[in-house]
């Protein structure tokens, strides 16, 4: 929903209109008010900047998306930490000194109190260069956060701290960083009619290629899921590759592997896109996996074809000892046959109450 003042500020003013739009809309920004940190939908395009009045506290700030005007990064020099060591641009490595909160299970209060302690330090250095291992760590807290709201189904939080991250980001490759994830969860909601608009806006804001693999590969990710939500596949394999070797880098690997399945699938590619998903899979676990298809809603084909592929080789395992040690009898096979069309009938209502949105455990 929609908040905030009714009274114009200026250019810019706080929309309380009716039909409130979707946390895709090109035509809000997600706000995190700087004092109450109440995340709120704002009247205003990106990248433009923004006058408003918190919705919860009244509050009166003004906000950027910040930027960089420094030279194209792919000249500059790679950024440094206090200790002299290059710093990290892999969102999978966990910054020095934050690996108590890489744990699962930890209070995502932790989290959120060790990000806003890191942003209002980067907020009272005034110029660039800023410190780049600062910056890192907020990227990492920022994306960590990000993703805690997104598994509450906040997207509306998830946003918000992503953009607020942004803000306070001015090295082109953390911004690209976070630019591809904006990109990306405004692409999510493509179904819904908005979208497409709002992440083409965010990766018009990402700098030319950085050099970086684990950063480029991050924001080719974004762009191919913008192919695929506007109907080109072949777009999205043509930048991915369909190689089982896949030349993305870094944490967007799984992204862009299920993109590839998701491309092969659409293109009526069945059985390469199958490959391409077992190897996933092994790769990166079934966890990891399934729970990115399903942020990005991924793959669907090719993961319910595995599922049936597991449920067969189950229920052979269950067939095979007995036939061994027994041989095969009729009432020994008749019992099997109703041990395992129970298994395949709970396992397909379990399934299906998944695909509902029903959380079911075990
Ligand atoms: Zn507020």
């Amino acid at each position: 929903m929609l908040r905030g003042s009714c009274a114009p500020r200026g250019p810019y003013h706080v929309v309380s209109r009716m039909p409130a739009p979707s946390v895709h809309s090109p035509d809000v920004r997600a706000v995190e008010c700087e004092s109450c940190g109440r995340a709120q939908l704002v009247a205003g395009r990106v990248p433009e900047a923004l006058s408003l009045t918190c919705a919860y506290c009244g509050h009166e700030q003004v906000r950027s998306l910040g930027g960089s005007d420094g030279p194209p990064y792919r000249t500059a020099p790679r950024p440094r930490g206090a200790n002299g060591r290059l710093v990290s641009f892999d969102l999978r490595e966990t910054p020095p000194g934050l690996e108590a909160l890489a744990r699962r299970r930890v209070p995502i209060a932790d989290t959120r109190a060790r990000f806003d302690a890191v942003r209002t330090a980067l907020s009272t250095m005034s110029s660039a260069p800023r410190d780049p291992e600062a910056e890192w760590h907020l990227v990492w807290l920022g994306s960590m956060l990000a993703a805690r709201h997104h598994i509450a189904r906040d997207l509306l939080s998830e946003r918000a701290v992503l953009e607020a991250t942004l803000e306070r980001t001015t090295l082109p490759p953390y911004r690209n960083l976070l630019l591809a994830r904006l990109s990306r969860l405004a692409a999510s909601g493509a179904s819904s009619g908005d979208g497409l608009a709002l992440a083409q806006a965010w990766l018009d804001l990402a700098a030319p290629h950085t050099g970086i693999a684990e950063v480029d590969g991050d924001v080719d990710a974004a762009i191919a899921y913008l192919d695929i939500q506007r109907g080109d596949p072949q777009a999205a394999l043509a930048r991915l590759g369909q190689e089982e070797a896949s030349p993305i880098r870094g944490s967007a690997r799984v992204v862009a592997d299920l993109l590839r399945v998701e491309a092969l699938e659409r293109l009526g590619r069945a059985l390469p896109a199958y490959g391409l998903l077992r190897i996933a899979t092994r790769g990166h676990g079934q966890a990891v996996v399934t729970s990115i298809a399903t942020r990005y809603a991924l793959a669907r084909r090719s993961r319910a074809r595995l599922v049936r592929a597991g449920i067969g080789a189950l229920a052979l395992l269950l067939v095979l000892p007995v036939v061994v040690v027994f041989g095969i009898e009729s009432d020994h096979l008749a019992f099997l046959v109703s041990a395992d069309a129970a298994l395949i009938a709970v396992l397909g209502i379990v399934l299906w109450l998944r695909r509902k949105g029903r959380r079911v455990t075990f």
